[in-house]
């Protein structure tokens, strides 16, 4: 399942699920049926059913080449035209499901999905798969790559982590900001682009964050690249955070590198920034946050109304390989530096990966200092006759 639309890949999950859709598959000599996601609609079924990802953005054309894809169900955005020329070497079906992204190349099959007809298109387009199934004609080679990974962390879920249905509430994660043992907070997200070396750029940039204590939100391709780097496991802080982010990761039992879902979910990284402001100690406006944004490989339009949507709500945001504002001065020292004072949040942009991070951290200590949160605290041990003179004041 391929795309970006929740409700298509819902009602396939739904469909695919269906015993009378598994006794149909055994009966063309399958075990049953596999759902695999590439880019976001992968995301998507991952938080909601627990559906494994294939790959990212720049995977697409090599999930097809396992021999194991029996339909590539593809709806609208990142669906590469190629993939059909690719499927004609397999015996994989592509089949496309909305009226404005068709395929003119290859052998493809359109079945409209339609809203109010929406379960009985999936049902459609899982049998095409299944009756496909006895056409595989060669080899299937699936790598033997494979990472564990904790997903799903809607805002809901962190404060549920943090403090249990009991205490739920982003206070332990404030605490931690403020006596230091986290650094602030980066929201890395976005796509693979083909300029640069698949992933390098995201995974450059999320390890150079939490070496230095800075916990990051991740959606999108980027969320792809940390999950087959093993980096959204609580396992990996121990290997690649700093001492404050780790002893953190440890006592919550979460990844230094929390998945939130789908490039589309992005609101949901605004609405745990709220929340932080919301539990108090960090200033009265997302942009007082000692936090900051990337998406390190961007390729898609989208980023740029996303990045722009973070911008405006007060967050410093830093754009890898490229930004197309470079013949103009003038408007890239709009985006650059005045855009600051009308909303707190600003563009960048930084090729190289590690001076991104650097730069985001920069900004994060920006923060904590305009914060007050710049010096250690000294730490003072109290007696029950001083906590009773606090108490009586
Ligand atoms: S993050 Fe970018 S490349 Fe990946 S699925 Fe979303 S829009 Fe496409």
């Amino acid at each position: 399942i391929h795309g970006h639309e929740p409700l298509l890949s819902e009602m396939i999950v739904q469909a695919a699920e269906l015993p009378e859709m598994i006794e149909f598959a055994q009966k063309n000599g399958a075990k049953g049926i596999q759902l695999s996601g590439i880019c976001c609609t992968a995301n998507e079924i991952l938080m909601r059913h627990g559906v494994p990802l294939a790959g990212d953005f720049l995977q697409q054309e090599l999930a097809i080449v396992t021999g194991a894809v029996d339909a590539m169900v593809v709806d609208v955005q990142c669906i590469m035209e190629n993939i059909a020329n690719v499927a004609q070497c397999f015996h994989t079906k592509v089949i496309t499901t909305n009226p404005r992204a068709k395929i003119a190349s290859g052998d493809v099959l359109h079945i409209e999905f339609d809203e109010h007809t929406a379960f009985e298109d999936a049902k459609k387009i899982v049998r095409v798969a299944v009756e496909n199934f006895p056409k595989r004609d060669k080899p299937v080679i699936i790598p033997p790559a494979k990472s564990d990974l904790v997903a799903g962390f809607s805002y809901e879920a962190i404060n549920y982590h943090l403090g249990g249905t009991f205490r739920a509430s982003y206070t332990p994660l404030n605490d931690n900001i403020i006596n230091g043992r986290i650094r602030g907070i980066g929201g890395v997200v976005g796509c693979n682009n083909a300029r640069v070396v698949h992933d390098q750029g995201h995974l450059a940039v999320v390890k150079e964050l939490i070496k230095n204590d800075v916990i990051v939100l991740t959606t999108g391709c980027n969320a792809i690249a940390c999950a087959k780097a093993g980096l959204l496991t609580p396992e990996s802080a121990k290997v690649y955070c700093g001492p404050g982010l780790a002893e953190v990761c440890e006592t919550v039992g979460i990844p230094p590198v929390l998945h939130m879902g789908s490039c589309v979910d992005n609101s949901r990284i605004l609405m745990a920034a709220t929340e932080v402001v919301k539990a108090g100690g960090l200033g009265n406006d997302i942009s007082d946050l000692p936090a900051a944004g990337s998406a390190p490989e961007w390729m898609s339009e989208k980023a740029i109304s996303i990045g722009h949507y973070f911008v405006v709500s007060g967050v410093y945001t830093v754009f890898g390989v490229t930004m197309p504002v470079s013949g103009s001065p003038i408007f890239e020292n709009y985006l650059y530096k005045e855009l600051e004072n009308l909303y707190g949040g600003m563009w960048d942009l930084e090729v190289d990966p590690i001076a991104h991070a650097h730069k985001m951290i920069a900004h994060i200590d920006k923060k904590r200092k305009a914060l007050g949160l710049d010096r250690a605290r000294e730490r003072v041990l109290m007696s029950m006759d001083d906590r009773r003179t606090l108490d009586a004041a």
